[in-house]
């Protein structure tokens, strides 16, 4: 079956359709308020994760031509528009955000944006040992890096084209540059398991926080395998097995995010982000906007406006808002992921960016 990268509106019928517009143009129909924008920089990624965009699914899916993808001047524009309505934090992801020429030089316009405080990056890590200190010179703060397993043979097979030893030392780095650093592993049943507190333990001695994710069904549904699954639950029961009762740890202050924050006895955290199974829609505080400007209000679902189209078309500030506007008040309840894979949007995660 040949993939194409088209954002098809669809229509849950279990959703309440939003029917207000909220006079605030970054709170949605459901009273949540945005204050969270993922920028995808890239549909490009150097790995192939077999959960994410295995090779033979890459194969078919073309990328993005670099004509339509957002300029630096128009990331640059965005946030600026997305800053002044209240978004205060910017998260770069991809595809692989770190292999976009120039990506320093963005993390340096996009933290010169007045209101926009922090800039953080989600990454595979693969180019971090030489990217670390600029980005962090440039005013990354934080970095969250993929690591699904301690096991080089395994890293291979899951990640493709992946180097273990690569992403460590970018871990390294970015320890070394200053950075807040949380690991991110999706847990799946029969690959990396049985690695849990292994996972846990080499974050913790990297005085970074473990986190663990919950496999969602994009793609259509198609890497996503039930017998695969690993709840939240499940992965809780099994560290507390090893590392003794979990507690629940409060973060006053500070935004709710997808992962809940649990604590041992000795005040080690874990982060766990239980997107199937006890998913935290209702605290939904997050936009996504992709590689090609298109602004996606959920992860689960292809509905997006492009922002992109309003400034190539000449837009104004008050454009571009009422574009914004106009995704977040059509901004869906929830996802409707099904734990058969079902659910699913066309959307490629690579795409869109996690
Ligand atoms: N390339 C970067 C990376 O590896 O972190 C950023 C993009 S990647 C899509 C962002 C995050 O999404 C990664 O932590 C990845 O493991 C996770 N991810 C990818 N596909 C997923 C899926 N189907 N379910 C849950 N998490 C997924």
């Amino acid at each position: 079956m040949v993939m194409t990268r088209v954002h098809l509106p669809v229509y849950h019928p279990a959703l309440p359709v939003p029917v207000t517009a909220p006079s605030d143009p970054l709170v949605d129909a459901f009273a949540r308020r945005i204050r969270y924008l993922r920028v995808s920089v890239t549909d490009r990624c150097n790995y192939r994760c077999s959960y994410c965009m295995p090779e033979d699914l890459g194969d078919q899916i073309p990328f993005a031509p670099r004509s339509t993808l957002l300029t630096f001047e128009e990331i640059e524009q965005l946030v600026t528009v997305f800053a002044r309505l209240g978004v205060r934090k910017i998260r770069l992801t991809g595809g692989e955000p770190t292999v976009r020429k120039g990506i320093v030089e963005l993390v340096g316009r996009i933290r010169a944006v007045p209101g926009i405080d922090q800039v953080v990056m989600t990454t595979n890590g693969h180019l971090l040992d030489e990217l670390a200190a600029p980005l962090a010179a440039a005013g990354l703060s934080a970095v969250n890096v993929s690591i699904d397993t301690l096991d080089p043979e395994r890293f291979r097979m899951l990640t493709s084209r992946g180097d273990l030893d690569r992403v460590k030392a970018g871990i390294d780095a970015a320890v070394a540059a200053g950075m807040r650093v949380k690991t991110n592993a999706v847990a799946l049943r029969g690959v990396n398991d049985g690695e849990l507190l292994a996972l846990c333990q080499y974050a913790w001695d990297h005085g970074a926080v473990p986190r663990f994710i919950e496999h969602m069904p994009m793609s259509e549904g198609q890497l996503y395998a039930t017998e695969a699954e690993l709840s939240s639950a499940q992965i809780r029961a099994a560290l507390e097995g090893v590392l003794g009762r979990l507690v629940a740890s409060e973060r006053p202050g500070q935004d709710p995010g997808p992962a809940r924050h649990w604590r041992t006895a000795d005040g080690r955290e874990v982060g766990i982000i239980s997107a199937m199974t006890d998913h935290f829609c209702d605290d939904c505080n997050r936009l996504r906007l992709t590689a090609t400007g298109a602004l996606h209000a959920c992860l689960g679902h292809d509905d997006a406006i492009s922002l992109r189209d309003v400034l190539r078309a000449g837009g104004s500030e008050d454009d571009v808002v009422r574009a914004i506007a106009a995704a977040v008040t059509g901004k869906r309840a929830g996802h409707v992921f099904e734990r058969t894979g079902a659910g699913a949007p066309g959307t490629h995660m690579i795409s869109i960016g996690g």
